[in-house]
């Protein structure tokens, strides 16, 4: 099939890569001049683990090309992905800007039918505005039919869930439409993915209310985390216990410094947006975001507690808003190194991949790539992301580099009791600390 994909981000371009690899035609678009110089010269511009080799290939076999050129993209193919930005716009509510500027370049440039299939996670309803907006920008009326089909990748892990989806969610209000997409994903149907055909405002929801299930679970975690260090009570024994039990399961029970990221932080907020615009309660939600606001800086109230930040050297190991992602997009990170640094502190932060987004959003910060040259002189190592390259190191070096061997987990990926018996003043979440 010929496929456009507009928005070549994260998500897009591993759509774009990841259909051109079952075999279609995908055209990427994106008004990002420098990001399609880039793709066109072969390069990709993100962190993802899988996605250069997958990238390469469907290049050289002639299946994946890019264009800045609107109505090209548009006249291109019969599916139109919609794959751009919604980011937090004000009171609580998904920005639509970008999703309204591409169905406007849609109805100004299409010549035939065009199945308008929206991958952004956008507020239920959008689909009305999205065929508003074409029906008006048309310049001679043509049929088209609006899908939504939520995407669920994750960032770390996003073309082997392109591939192995746990579910396709796909909303349609034609057989025409289902028809197209039936055919779309037919060869991951075959492999036993399953398709969900739902209503079109029913598929809206789904991808905020999975997001924001998640995102309750990190947080209901992180408030049973303050009574853990209260009680003596240990958070990790507290989720093995409870992810045993098959309805609860263990999943996404980690206490920590919170969720971060470019979806959940926002789909929560979006989530908040659209109970209240509605007139619904919004207190259960209100509560999750709350929690997260709050754990993000508990490492350095931990912090905070043992010394005085100011002149101290503090070393942060993680940028990235989680492991094997160069994405620091409202990464828990970048509020705590602003928060060290806002009271006086100088930071040398670690990351093996995020470094040069973290560069765009964070001054007067020491980058390393080595983790122990991060370490050396400073007053406190706080973990901040649990990338692997943390968990194997050789702790008498980091101690021997360390001015004062202390280490905030805000990740527990350390085992406290070997902790203190190397001889660290270590502090975890939710658990014994010394
Ligand atoms: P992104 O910021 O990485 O990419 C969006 C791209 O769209 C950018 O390159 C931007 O230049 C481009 N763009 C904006 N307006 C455009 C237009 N009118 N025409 C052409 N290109 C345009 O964003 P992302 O992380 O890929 O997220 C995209 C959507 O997918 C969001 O709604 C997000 O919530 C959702 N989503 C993201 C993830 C994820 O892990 N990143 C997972 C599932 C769903």
């Amino acid at each position: 099939m010929k496929i456009t994909v507009i928005g070549s981000g994260y998500v897009g371009l591993v759509t774009g890569t990841g259909l051109a690899n079952l075999g279609n035609d995908v055209l990427c678009l994106d008004v990002d001049r420098k990001k399609i110089a880039m793709l066109k010269k072969g390069r990709v511009p993100i962190y993802e683990p899988g996605l250069e080799e997958l990238f390469s290939r469907n290049i050289r076999e002639k299946r994946l090309s890019f264009t800045t050129d609107t109505g090209l993209a548009v006249r291109f193919a019969e599916i139109v992905i919609i794959a751009v930005g919604t980011p937090a716009g004000k009171d609580a509510c998904a920005d639509l800007s970008y999703v309204r500027m591409a169905a406007e370049s849609i109805g100004r440039h299409m010549n035939a039918y065009k199945a308008i299939v929206t991958k952004s996670t956008v507020p239920v309803g959008t689909a009305d505005m999205i065929k508003a907006v074409v029906r008006k920008s048309q310049k001679r009326k043509v049929a088209f039919d609006v899908v939504s089909n939520p995407e669920f990748l994750r960032e770390g892990a996003a073309v082997r869930d392109f591939e192995n989806p746990d579910r396709i969610i796909v909303g349609v209000e034609s057989e025409r439409a289902r028809g197209i997409m039936e055919e779309l994903y037919k060869s991951l149907a075959r492999t036993g993915r399953p398709i969900m055909f739902t209503d079109i405002k029913s598929a809206e929801l789904i991808k905020y209310a999975s997001n924001s299930m998640l995102a309750t679970r990190i947080s209901f975690m992180n408030q049973l985390s303050a009574l853990c260090e209260r009680t003596g009570a240990d958070i990790k024994e507290v989720a093995r216990g409870m992810g045993l039990d098959s309805r609860i399961g263990p999943r996404f029970l980690q206490a920590g410094i919170g969720y971060g990221g470019s979806c959940f932080p926002k789909d929560v907020l979006a989530l908040i947006g659209m109970l209240r615009k509605e007139k619904c309660d919004a207190s259960l939600f209100e509560a999750v975001h709350r929690i997260n606001e709050h754990q993000k800086l508990t490492v350095v109230r931990k912090l905070e507690r043992l010394m005085s930040l100011r002149g101290k050297k503090i070393a942060v190991w993680g940028l990235a808003f989680k492991p094997k992602t160069d994405d620091v997009r409202q990464a828990p990170a970048i509020a705590i190194i602003r928060e060290l640094l806002s009271r006086g502190a100088k930071v040398n932060a670690c990351d093996p991949v995020a470094i040069g987004n973290a560069r765009n959003e964070l001054e007067g910060v020491m980058f390393h790539s080595d983790p122990y040259k991060a370490v050396a002189g400073c007053d406190a190592l706080l973990i901040v992301t649990e990338w692997d390259l943390f968990r194997n190191l050789d702790k008498g070096r980091i101690k021997a580099l360390l001015k004062n061997p202390v280490v905030i987990d805000g990740r527990n990926i350390y085992d406290p009791k070997e902790m203190r018996r190397a001889g660290f003043s270590y502090f975890g979440v939710g658990r014994a600390s010394n």
